[in-house]
């Protein structure tokens, strides 16, 4: 029988969260591996911002499409087109953009294996023992096992890592998100612009969160999504379609996923597993996005398992969760409040739409997307803003 292998930290997951905290710390030196599922795309809009471009130093050849302008369209057709100045949306595929993270983790020194994460056990000792079964072979009773000092559950949406090991994990809700890739159309030229990503407040089209067209060069993204459950999401997306003017294009994959809807309350069990990115609920409320703050969160369980590894005090697994609520907190609290009062009926939806024609609310909407700052520097700005949406709120503006 082989000896079982060792390391300072198993990652079970390899997207954006996984990939991006299994990278830093392979940088810092630590033994790692990085377990992940493999063999299928994760559903997803594949928009992210400048800040996770810079701040992950993304290649510009994984740029699929540039979106310098975001359309938004309301319940009665109203059209407001937004203009990222200065900047753009960048477009990824998922299956070579997560492919490429995990690569990079890779030359920074992780190990690479393809598996199915199944369990952790504890040894004598109380090390955690992690159980999954290799990619050739799913039957039970082949199970392999490595030993770990640290494990990260970055296996995102309803974690089976956080399931096990975190108290109150199984009580996370979700919106239910659901796309179809299809075949950029040459004649449709109003619905095609490879530098526009449209967004649709329409109740028909989801009740409670919004429907999207991404251009993605020869392919784009066509979803919706809703955390009710009778509504119906495909039916959503061949309205949407039919909107669009692009019911006749091929399709080329259907697929959803669930987005969890907010952070859960604890990411560590007090031992020596900590959670990042959906597994640990971090995508922001009102917008769905969710890459981003994966791979914030990822550097951040990346740098509290670094901490905990040095001292051996299970205490630093929680400043993941501290440092990443005083960095993003409050902005997805506001988004919350947001989506909250704006998605609930189509008479608000309206006034949404209609107040994004406003250049201050363009203005600050784009820095805190495209930055994740709320921008302190204006304050002027805030005011009248802030003025405008009461007016709104009250319906003393026309609409
Ligand atoms: C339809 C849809 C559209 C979206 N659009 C956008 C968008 O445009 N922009 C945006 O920013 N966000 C978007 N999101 C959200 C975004 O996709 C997620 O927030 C993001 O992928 C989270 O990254 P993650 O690494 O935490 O989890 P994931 O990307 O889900 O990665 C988890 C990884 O764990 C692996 N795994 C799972 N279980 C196991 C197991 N048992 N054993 C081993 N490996 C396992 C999987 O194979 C996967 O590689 C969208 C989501 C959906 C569903």
């Amino acid at each position: 029988m082989s000896a079982i292998r060792s390391f300072d930290v198993v990652v079970v997951g390899g997207g954006p969260a996984g990939a991006t905290a299994a990278r830093d710390l392979a940088a810092l030196g630590k033994r790692v591996l990085l377990l992940d599922r493999d063999g299928r795309i994760k559903p997803c809009g594949g928009a992210i911002p400048p800040r996770l471009i810079k701040d992950f130093e993304i290649p510009d050849h994984l740029l699929v499409a540039k979106a310098r302008c975001a359309r938004m369209i309301s319940p009665s057709d109203v059209r407001v087109d937004i203009p990222i100045e200065g900047g753009f949306v960048g477009m990824v595929d998922r299956d070579v953009f997560d492919e490429w993270l995990r690569e990079r983790a890779v030359a920074a020194g992780a190990e690479r294996e393809r598996g199915v994460f199944e369990r952790i056990d504890r040894d004598t000792d109380g090390a955690a023992l992690v159980r999954y079964a290799p990619r050739e072979s799913h039957r039970a009773g082949e199970l392999q096992t490595v030993r770990a000092r640290c494990v990260i559950g970055a296996d995102g949406a309803r974690s089976a890592v956080a399931r096990q090991e975190i108290p109150g994990a199984d009580k996370g809700k979700f919106v239910f998100a659901y796309h179809e890739i299809i075949e950029t159309p040459h004649s449709a030229p109003e619905a095609v612009d490879p530098s526009r990503c449209d967004v649709y407040y329409r109740g028909a089209l989801s009740p409670d969160f919004y429907g999207w067209v991404f251009p993605h060069g020869p392919s784009m993204s066509v979803g919706t999504g809703s955390a009710d459950k009778g509504f119906s999401l495909r039916g959503g997306v061949a309205d949407l379609r039919r909107a669009a003017g692009l019911a006749a294009a091929k399709t080329l994959r259907r697929e959803g996923a669930p987005i969890p809807l907010k952070p859960l309350p604890r990411w560590e069990n007090g031992k020596d597993v900590v959670i990042c990115g959906d597994a640990a609920g971090v995508v922001a409320p009102a917008s769905g996005e969710g890459i981003y703050y994966a791979m914030a969160c990822g550097r951040m369980a990346g740098e509290a398992v670094a901490e905990f590894l040095q001292s051996g005090d299970a205490r630093a697994l929680r400043l993941a969760r501290k440092r990443f609520m005083k960095a993003h907190g409050r902005v997805f609290w506001v988004l919350g409040i947001m989506q909250h009062f704006w998605y609930s009926s189509d008479k608000r939806r309206e006034r949404f739409v209609s107040i994004c024609k406003d250049r201050d609310v363009q203005q600050l909407t784009f820095d805190a997307y495209m930055n994740k700052e709320l921008v302190r520097a204006k304050p002027m700005a805030h005011v009248r803003i802030f003025f405008k949406d009461m007016a709104h709120l009250l319906g003393l503006a026309r609409v």
